[in-house]
């Protein structure tokens, strides 16, 4: 059969899962660990010896050779130390060793990693903890164990304790709200994800031309190639064999890590892809969206191809999203998002769908701060993507529903439903009524919501702890006043008639993209944050700290300390990007633009020397724009020199605020200039492969 793919044997043949701790574990420790990874509790430590012995077992088996506690600082990507299983016991004697000790708890040297400040008042050091809820797995020959990275005094310095937290505060609240309705006390209410993660494949030889490229992950210079995506031909289109081996080799990959790939198709841009792994916790597809992003960048060059997953690699064209596919569940399975099929479940299904509303009306800043990045600037209120203002699209059934709940007139809409809650029924939502807006930033999709505004590149913890959070947040206010209701289903009715009424403005089911929506935005009274310098002050507004120390998700160094952290790391980037612009412009433009020039200036007198009759118009006027243009592009060259080194450290939003204006102001003009140059001179050359050579490289 050679070829033959087994998917039943391989999908997670490389996890410590369910069935191999079923198999492994003592009853006893696997009935213990199981219950506090369902309820997300503590784990008993007297059974972590247990746990270790299995895990090394099965390692080994697996080929391992080292573990390492896998943990995701603020960098945004992940990191690994890794410890082998030798040891000595006696004389010298070999035992392979993974203790109940070493699993539970790690000491990388972690002095090097971005903390914003946090480490300078409290420890030197940081320890990672096991985070049994997402699994252990092997990659090549380490066992890794997912865990949770936090400074001596107790302080989050990574991307994934703050969404555990906040899982735990929608669990707490979500809980008070199910009882209500008749839950067991040990159902509970998890958060789930699932991440559309869209990405460009090129061919290694042109991106080994591009040092934009290579030291920014987007091009800084390019104009669109004289066919684009106009056409929209590349969308859902045949997929190329050598793209198709690709997202073989990559699905293969990630279901042995155990992560339900399933969807794949190009995207709307040239060279542009998709690929969609099956929803799961929030913490899971966290961990699962990193490997993916992760793999994606190892399986390319197999391929001789690069996969690039930065937000805007290309002007012009689309640039790359991560849709987060969010809804809140029961841990018994129910999803309350989902409308069902009692009046009860109607009633519940309204209750959490106005929580979110409001959740998302409330907090529209902190929305936009777990999006806000200097790559997502890019691309944000670009093609096809939504705009800086956030807004929840509900679809026509929902809000003439809502509408009729507001007024108490019967919906206009076909599925005649009368509102007295928790009397009627609902209709289901089937997807293709609710998905046709693919503009909004928040969308309600049947049965769960799409946060589309968060970039390609990004860890989704950040926009899932803050979703989890403010969502937490109303469902305890809910849950305050329900307790105290004297008739539950006219306090329901209530609340879902005030909180839809008072927050009505975020909803909004036209084009996003349309101008005029910015004006109506402006007069609703939403915030429009532009930039991700607009956005981050608001991160550390007092009532946003309160907010989140409320629900133990953040305190407030945390906050402070991660404001920080933002702000250096969109200073950095654009650093990064302004200095690779004026390599690429120095050491391979100006050169291009001399050297051709020359060779006009050449063609002009050897012509002259044959015949003065001939005509050097063509030359002429070629020579007179090539010097106009090039002699724009020294003194654009000069000024982004000049408003790097002005730059002055001390505060960092002044300093990010000077680099999105005067740097990036800067860097535009000169953009723009080279750009102007690439148009006009040979290609022969010119130093850099053209958006038409990156974007059909592969063929
Ligand atoms: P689209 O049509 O938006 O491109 P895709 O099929 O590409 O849809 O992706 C939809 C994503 O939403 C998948 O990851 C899917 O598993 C996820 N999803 C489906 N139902 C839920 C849910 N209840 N909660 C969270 N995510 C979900
Ligand atoms: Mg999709």
């Amino acid at each position: 059969m050679g070829d033959f793919y087994d998917l039943n044997k391989e999908y997670e043949s490389n996890v410590f899962n369910d069935k191999v701790m079923k198999k492994r574990l003592p009853k006893e420790v696997y009935a213990s660990l199981t219950k506090s990874i369902k309820n997300m509790s503590l784990i008993d430590p007297s059974i972590a010896g247990a746990v270790a012995c299995a895990m090394k077992e099965w390692a080994l088996e697996k080929g391992a050779t080292h573990y390492t506690h896998w943990f995701q600082p603020m960098t945004g990507s992940t990191a690994e130390k890794h410890e082998s299983f030798v040891n000595f016991k006696g004389d010298r004697e070999l035992i392979l060793e993974f203790s109940g000790k070493e699993l539970v708890k790690g000491e990388p040297d972690a002095s090097s990693f971005p903390t914003g400040g946090v480490r300078e008042t409290y420890e030197a050091r940081g320890y990672t903890a096991w985070d049994p809820t997402s699994p252990a797995f092997v990659k090549g020959h380490v066992l890794y164990i997912p865990t949770a990275f936090c400074s001596y005094s107790g302080e989050a310095l990574d991307k994934k304790t703050p969404l555990l937290r906040s899982m735990q505060a929608v669990d707490k609240q979500g809980r008070r709200i199910l009882k209500l309705f008749g839950s067991k006390a040990e159902e509970g209410i998890i958060t789930n994800c699932g991440a559309e993660q869209e990405y460009f494949l090129i061919d290694e030889s042109v991106y080994n031309e591009r040092p934009d490229l290579i030291y920014s992950g987007r091009t800084l210079f390019g104009s669109g190639p004289p066919k684009g995506q106009d056409l929209d031909d590349h969308y859902f289109g045949v997929i190329k064999p050598r793209v198709a081996a690709f997202m073989q080799d990559l699905d293969e990959t990630l279901w042995s890590l155990g992560i339900a790939s399933k969807t794949r198709h190009n995207e709307v841009a040239p060279a542009q892809h998709e690929i969609a792994s099956i929803y799961e916790t929030a913490n899971r597809a966290t961990d699962h969206n990193q490997l993916i992003m992760e793999t994606l960048k190892t399986v390319a060059p197999k391929h001789g191809l690069v996969c690039l997953t930065n937000e805007k690699p290309f002007a012009g064209v689309n640039g790359s999203g991560k849709h987060c596919n969010w809804s809140i569940g029961t841990t018994k399975g129910d999803n309350l998002l989902d409308p069902g099929k009692t009046p009860a479940q109607n009633a519940r299904f309204l209750l959490f769908l106005s929580a979110v509303i409001k959740a998302v009306d409330l907090h529209q800043d902190l929305l936009r701060v777990s999006v806000a990045t200097a790559q997502n600037d890019h691309r944000l209120g670009k093609a096809e993507a939504p705009p800086a203002i956030i807004s929840i699209f509900l679809g026509e059934e929902l809000t003439d529903i809502l509408t009729s709940i507001m007024t108490g007139v019967d919906p206009v809409s076909k599925a005649r439903v009368q509102m007295d809650i928790g009397v009627d029924v609902l209709p289901h939502f089937p997807k293709d009524t609710t998905d046709r807006n693919r503009t909004s930033p928040f969308a309600f999709t049947g049965n769960k919501f799409e946060f589309r505004m968060v970039g390609s590149s990004l860890s989704i913890a950040g926009p899932l702890f803050i979703l989890n959070t403010i969502v937490a947040d109303v469902l305890g206010e809910f849950a305050d006043k329900l307790e105290k209701a004297k008739d539950l289903n006219a306090e329901i009715a209530k609340i879902v008639k005030d909180t839809i009424t008072k927050h009505w403005r975020i909803v909004f089911n036209g084009n996003n993209y349309a101008e005029e929506w910015v004006a109506e935005a402006k007069k609703r009274g939403l915030l429009n944050l532009k930039t991700t310098t607009d956005a981050l002050p608001y991160f550390t507004k007092p009532e946003n700290i309160a907010l989140l120390e409320r629900h133990g998700v953040l305190t407030k160094t945390e906050v402070e300390s991660r404001t920080e952290l933002l702000l250096e790391a969109y200073v950095k980037i654009l650093h990064i990007e302004a200095l690779s612009m004026l390599e690429i412009a120095h050491r391979g433009v100006v050169p291009a633009v001399i050297d051709f020039s020359a060779n006009v200036a050449k063609t002009i007198a050897s012509k002259k020397k044959v015949s003065a009759k001939f005509s050097t118009k063509l030359e002429q006027d070629l020579l007179e724009e090539l010097s106009t243009l090039g002699e724009k592009l020294g003194k654009d060259i000069a000024a982004l020199e000049k408003a790097i080194a002005s730059a002055k450290e001390g505060d960092t939003l002044k300093l990010a605020q000077y680099y999105g204006k005067k740097v990036i102001g800067a860097m535009n003009a000169l953009r723009d200039t080279v750009d102007k140059l690439e148009g006009l001179v040979d290609e022969s050359y010119w130093p850099l492969p053209s958006y038409g050579e990156i974007l059909y490289s592969v063929k």
